[in-house]
């Protein structure tokens, strides 16, 4: 069937990580619950283990409904791009692969009613884009605070021509129009503010220059009662005059093929649970720093004694390696035998990927040491659970705002970034205390969880935005 018979047929093109993946996949499945048929552009070969995997389980999950197309990258010699992070070089390889789509899309059997792409593949899809027959959309993947310090920063670069973002980005942080306090020189991403070129602040600057052309709207996972300022302000022309609406559409919900069905995953997470289940209620504090943050080694020793020391039992996903494939050490070397058979007796320590959202919607379950990658902001407050903020790079301590003014959570701001000085055992003790025994995180944690659950559920804000989009993209088929 096409457009034109009354199905809606989206595409979907998400770039590199499970912090974008993610959350294509969740509003994708939230397309396919209202009716339509998905194509899924997936660009190969993926960096992580993870990602693959869900790509996987998410096709087989909806045989009738998704239609998966490969983008075969091309080779990008690593040493011409300026970066060491894996997942920035896909984001370039993506980019400079974008040739690629026009001939795939034309093998599509539907004609699409719409496009939806992510925030880190604006400038070079503008001239796809053109050519499609449909509307399109972006699709950004963090906190309406960071799409808006994203779309100001055009502004502040076009009347600063020449200059770098270090220089145009004063002591006074950015001022946003309609926003109550300027967003802080120290919470921009420190990429941005380096003083030489660098991939991450390229892409930014070039894309956040281009971000009211070709679009017709903007996707963001997250609702009224989260973001409620900052959603305003970008819909009300404050932050950048000839945006396009911003739809906030979440929070978006963990979806079943999420769950892992590998053995080591399966086998992983039942003996989780099993440990959970033993556990009182609220007792635990589920510490993970997302899919590709390693916890720096000079952190590690400090980051068991704390939680050796804080009182509470404790989950604690290790990364000790950027990309899930290369991570092949053993904690025990890491942190020698004497540490790490204390942590043990304490609590649980893995290095597997985990089901995220099911471990925060345990009961055991007390707070949440995160590092603030956007979806693990929106899964804790889906699941009402309080967050101690450590934001390690990027958009993280823009989140950390997010969290601390919705009253869920606590940032200790003078630890800096994860990669700044190493933080004290004692002191991590201390802050897991200060979260674990604060009444009013619980409380307020609780009332966005209400929040959020209205938001996604029938007659939400989600469902209303979907199905009007839905019907849009009918009407002018
Ligand atoms: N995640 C997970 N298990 C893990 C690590 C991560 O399920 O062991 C999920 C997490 O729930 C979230 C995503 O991967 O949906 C990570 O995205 P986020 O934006 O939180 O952080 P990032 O990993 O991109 O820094
Ligand atoms: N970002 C952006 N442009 C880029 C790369 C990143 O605006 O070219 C923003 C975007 O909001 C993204 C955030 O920075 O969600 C964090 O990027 P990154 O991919 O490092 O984070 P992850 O979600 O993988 O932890």
């Amino acid at each position: 069937m096409s457009s034109s018979e009354g199905v809606v047929h989206v595409a979907f093109l998400p770039s590199a990580g499970m912090g974008h993946l993610n959350p294509f996949l969740r509003l994708a499945a939230t397309f396919i619950r209202y009716g339509c048929k998905v194509t899924l552009i997936t660009p190969k070969p993926t960096v992580s283990l993870a990602e693959s995997n869900l790509i996987s389980r998410f096709c087989s999950s909806f045989p009738h409904q998704v239609t998966q197309l490969d983008l075969n990258l091309v080779s990008v010699d690593p040493t011409t791009v300026d970066t060491i992070d894996p997942f920035f070089l896909q984001f370039e390889t993506i980019r400079r692969s974008l040739h690629l789509l026009p001939p795939i899309l034309s093998l599509l059997s539907t004609p699409l009613s719409a496009f939806i792409y992510d925030i880190t593949l604006i400038t070079p899809l503008l001239s796809v884009i053109e050519k499609l027959s449909c509307p399109s959309y972006l699709y950004f993947t963090s906190s309406a605070r960071m799409f808006s310090f994203f779309a100001r920063v055009s502004v502040l670069s076009a009347s600063n021509p020449g200059q770098t973002p270090s220089s145009f980005i004063g002591d006074d942080g950015v001022k946003i129009p309609g926003f109550t306090s300027p967003i802080p020189r120290s919470s921009v991403p420190p990429a941005i503010l380096q003083a030489s070129s660098n991939l991450f602040q390229r892409i930014m600057l070039e894309d956040s220059a281009n971000v009211t052309k070709l679009n017709n709207g903007v996707f963001i996972n997250s609702f009224e009662e989260l973001e409620g300022e900052a959603l305003a302000a970008l819909n009300g022309g404050k932050v950048l005059e000839g945006l396009p609406p911003v739809y906030g559409v979440g929070p978006l919900m963990a979806c079943e093929y999420e769950k892992g069905d590998e053995e080591g995953q399966k086998g992983c997470m039942s003996s989780i649970v099993k440990w959970l289940d033993e556990q009182s209620k609220g007792s635990v504090v589920y510490v993970s720093l997302g899919n590709r943050t390693e916890t720096r080694r000079e952190q590690i020793k400090d980051m068991a004694l704390g939680l050796i020391e804080c009182g509470y039992g404790f989950l604690w996903v290790v990364k000790l390696k950027r990309v899930d494939k290369e991570d092949e050490e053993g904690l025990e070397e890491v942190l020698g035998c004497e540490l790490s058979s204390k942590v043990k007796e304490k609590g649980v320590v893995v290095k597997e990927f985990v089901d995220q959202v099911e471990i925060l919607g345990h009961p055991s379950v007390g707070g949440f040491l995160s590092h603030g990658g956007w979806n693990s902001v929106t899964e804790t407050v889906w699941k009402g659970v309080p967050c101690l903020s450590w934001p390690q790079h990027s958009d993280q301590k823009m989140s950390a705002e997010v969290i601390r003014m919705s009253g869920m959570g606590i940032w200790p701001e003078e630890w800096g970034w994860g990669t700044q000085d190493v933080v004290k055992g004692d002191e991590i003790a201390k802050r897991i205390k200060e979260m674990m025994s604060n009444e009013s995180l619980r409380v307020k944690a609780g009332e966005l969880k209400e929040a959020a659950l209205k938001a996604a559920g029938v007659g939400g804000s989600c469902e209303v935005t979907i199905k009007r989009q839905i019907e849009e993209w009918k009407r002018n088929a």
